[in-house]
């Protein structure tokens, strides 16, 4: 394929940038680097009432965040209505096109009068009779009229680049409306219209618009240019085989940003909902992507999201990522626990890419390495203990006496370091006659208030030894109160 391929993501701003979306701009974002050519962004804003400046602004950052921006545009399908209406005129002109004066309401009244008798109801033609000069002198009398396309007995046959030779017989396409007797332009008219302005070569988008596919043709055709080629993606389902929706969980891109997936990941996932690089590859790079992306990978059957392989790919590169730029990302979902402190960005960046790569190979998202991390990033000793960890692991003989002996060790220890740490640990469970897990494991929970986790004693070097020895005086304490209290014992 040459380099001029064209491709367009056309969005309408009735609602965010969903994940069906974003696999569209995403394909057609491939497909444009892969070819070498351009990726236009053109938001389809002409349903005045649907469509909002928040939502074309939601979808926007939905992009940006992806790392989609277009060569061309944001173009906005508003602007550019009286180009939509020439061609109309000038389908009516080359009479390819009638107007059309029967009152909308009343033909509303007849297709749903033969859709509750469940017959298929096409536009009977009525104003196609009337002659050349009855329709001038109508509308020179200002009666209102809409532009229907006249749509010719013929089988309209294209070559979908992902369905293959398809074909549809018109019969079954009625003399479809192109402007309103409002004067608006239909969205078959300015989809064609700007994709014939805009050059572009190749329609990329979703199964949903495969009927009007075949009208879109014949306006092309009518207007006397040459159709672009179309390739049409596979549906979304959830797990359930049902279309995907919010009941399956977070549709829109900008909840996964939220839920702390990396846009990375979020990439590599939906480039490979519905296309695969013909071997077994998973995780692939924006440039392997690019690479290996092509139309005749993309599936024809239905694809299905799931949200463990999300999962599954986000640690994939959360795992990647150098422990300092995760300590950068982890910024805002710090922020929004109320965790962050100044010098993390100062004297203790080491400090937080130092945790941060202890969190990383545990957590799937960066929401998760905050929960994970509460131990690091919790300033109190308040930390609540895990049930059933703390069930198991605060009890024996003694259990105290052990604590108190650690706690003065690790008070007076020298080199607060992993290694020491855990030499010091030792000693002090040899000298008090018990296994080091005596002491571990009721540690870790005084400390971190859960059973597992990162290595204790590089937790314990990066919890520091204020709050260790502070947490330690809590454990005792709660030991205490249990002594004091009796339990176990009778009366
Ligand atoms: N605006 C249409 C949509 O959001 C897409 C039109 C097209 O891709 O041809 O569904």
């Amino acid at each position: 394929m040459s380099g001029d391929v064209r491709v367009r993501f056309a969005p309408s701003p009735t609602g965010f940038l969903h994940v069906g979306g974003a696999r569209t701009a995403i394909f057609n974002w491939l497909f444009a680097r892969h070819h070498g050519g351009v990726f236009i962004l053109r938001i389809e804003d002409t349903d005045a009432e649907r469509s909002s400046r928040e939502l074309v602004e939601a979808i926007l950052e939905g992009m940006s965040w992806l790392g989609l921006s277009p060569d061309e545009g944001p173009f906005f399908q508003s602007a550019n209505r009286d180009r939509h209406v020439a061609d109309a005129l000038a389908l009516l002109g080359s009479r390819n096109a009638y107007r059309c004066f029967c009152d909308p309401e009343q033909l509303r009244r007849e297709r749903e009068a033969a859709e509750r008798a469940g017959t298929g109801w096409v536009y009977p033609r009525r104003c196609l009779a009337l002659s050349r000069e009855e329709s001038d002198r109508r509308a020179a009398e200002g009666k209102p009229f809409a532009v229907r396309l006249h749509v010719p007995e013929t089988t309209v046959a294209w070559e979908d680049l992902v369905h293959g030779p398809t074909a549809v017989h018109t019969g079954q396409i009625e003399d479809l409306v192109l402007l309103r007797s409002d004067g608006t332009p239909t969205y078959n008219l300015s989809v064609v219209s700007d994709d014939l302005a805009m050059r572009v070569t190749h329609v990329i988008r979703g199964d949903d618009h495969l009927s009007n596919t075949p009208k879109q043709i014949l306006i092309y055709r009518a207007l006397g240019a040459e159709p672009p080629r179309f390739a049409h993606l596979p549906l979304i389902l959830g797990q359930d085989r049902r279309r995907l929706s919010k009941r399956h969980g977070a549709v829109s891109v900008l909840e996964y940003r939220d839920q702390g997936y990396l846009p990375d990941a979020l990439f590599n996932f939906l480039a490979l909902l519905g296309w695969s690089p013909n071997d077994d590859r998973e995780k692939m790079t924006r440039q392997e992507l690019i690479e290996a992306f092509d139309l005749a990978g993309v599936n024809r059957s239905p694809a299905i999201f799931d949200l463990k392989k999300l999962d599954w790919l986000n640690g994939q590169y959360l795992m990647a990522a150098t422990p300092e730029s995760l300590a950068a990302d982890l910024r805002p979902w710090l922020e929004a626990e109320g965790l962050w402190r100044e010098e993390y960005a100062e004297g203790r960046r080491g400090w937080l890419a130092r945790v941060a790569s202890l969190l990383q190979p545990r957590a799937k998202t960066f929401r998760e390495m905050v929960a994970r991390g509460r131990a690091f990033f919790d300033p109190s000793e308040e930390l609540a203990y895990e049930a059933e960890a703390a069930a198991k692991h605060l009890q024996g003989e003694d259990l105290a006496g052990h604590i108190e002996a650690l706690r003065a060790a690790f008070e007076t220890l020298g080199d607060w370091s992993a290694s020491s740490l855990e030499t010091c640990l030792r000693a002090v469970a040899e000298r008090r006659g018990v296994a080091p897990a005596r002491l571990i494991h009721p540690t870790r929970l005084g400390v971190t208030g859960g059973s597992a986790g990162p290595g204790l004693f590089e937790t314990l070097e990066l919890v520091g030894r204020q709050r260790t020895l502070a947490r330690l005086d809590r454990l005792l304490g709660r030991l205490a109160s249990r002594t004091a209290t009796g339990r176990g014992r009778p009366g």
